[in-house]
């Protein structure tokens, strides 16, 4: 058996907004699925979201395929873990931070970040800000980040619960974020994954309204990702969706090794993409 990723993701302006100022991607063959959540008037939000997640792409892919031939699973890739992905975030916080202060009306513009970098099982996550990841694993799902926001601090130090904070009129501020500083620190994390995992990143427009038991309940009873995808986000926008919604799910999955022949062989034949 080999290990593969089937991914789908989705984006949607909400009910309120005018304009969407979340972008995700992802490129599964190199193993880099990120997700940003922009902030910043004048459309600068969205510009701040894109210009990360492009970085991040973009420096994988140059990474990736300058250290290993492609398809060659007898090599095992140097530095593919939170450490390159904490180098790729400050990579992306310079740019934003340089844009913004080049440009009239993009001073202030910012970005959270939540990435992730699949290499085999391994996998190292990082984020900035209030986008989250959580693992659903056999029936369960866990919070793997914890919000940098005023709010999430003030449950940390035990000052208020987590119920209180959802309430709270303070949930916007955000405690770090791409391009508002010179440099900037990610949380990091490696961990190894299991056949069957699934992880979900997601923007704080789904996460206030949608509690994580429902975010499980919803990934349990749709089969297909891109289904979960668009139950999530109408559910958001089912209580108001009044902020931008952004959800990107990738789930670990095995087959037999012959599968992965044929789609090498047959590309575009099969929903399926190689993990390696
Ligand atoms: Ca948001």
């Amino acid at each position: 058996m080999t290990l593969a990723v089937e991914v789908a993701g989705k984006t949607d302006i909400g009910c309120v907004r005018t304009n969407n100022e979340d972008n995700f991607g992802y490129d599964s063959r190199h193993g880099i699925f990120v997700l940003c959540d922009g902030m910043g008037g004048q459309a600068a939000g969205e510009v701040a979201s894109k210009l990360a997640v492009d970085v991040l792409l973009q420096y994988f892919r140059e990474h990736v395929s300058a250290s290993a031939p492609l398809g060659d699973l007898s090599i095992k890739r140097p530095a593919l873990n939170s450490a390159s992905l904490a180098q790729a975030i400050e990579l992306a916080n310079r740019t934003i931070y340089e844009a913004g202060h080049g440009q009239a009306g993009r001073a202030g513009m910012g970005s959270t970040i939540v990435a992730a970098l699949l290499h085999g099982r391994e996998l190292a996550i990082a984020h900035v800000g209030d986008s989250r990841i959580y693992l659903i694993r056999r029936g369960s799902i866990q919070l793997l980040t914890q919000d940098h926001s005023l709010v999430m601090e003030q449950v940390k130090l035990g000052y208020i619960t987590r119920e209180q904070a959802e309430q709270s009129e303070l949930q916007n501020v955000i405690l770090r974020a791409l391009g508002t500083e010179e440099n900037v620190e990610a949380d990091v994390e490696d961990l190894v994954l299991m056949p069957g995992d699934t992880l979900l990143m997601t923007s704080d427009g789904l996460t206030r309204h949608v509690h994580d038991e429902e975010i499980l309940e919803i990934l349990e009873s749709n089969a297909s990702l891109e289904h979960a995808c668009a139950t999530l986000v109408q559910a958001a926008k089912d209580r108001g969706g009044d902020d931008n919604i952004t959800c990107l799910l990738f789930r670990m999955i095995e087959r037999p090794w012959y599968k992965g022949l044929l789609s090498r062989l047959f590309p575009g034949g099969s929903q399926w993409q190689n993990s390696f």
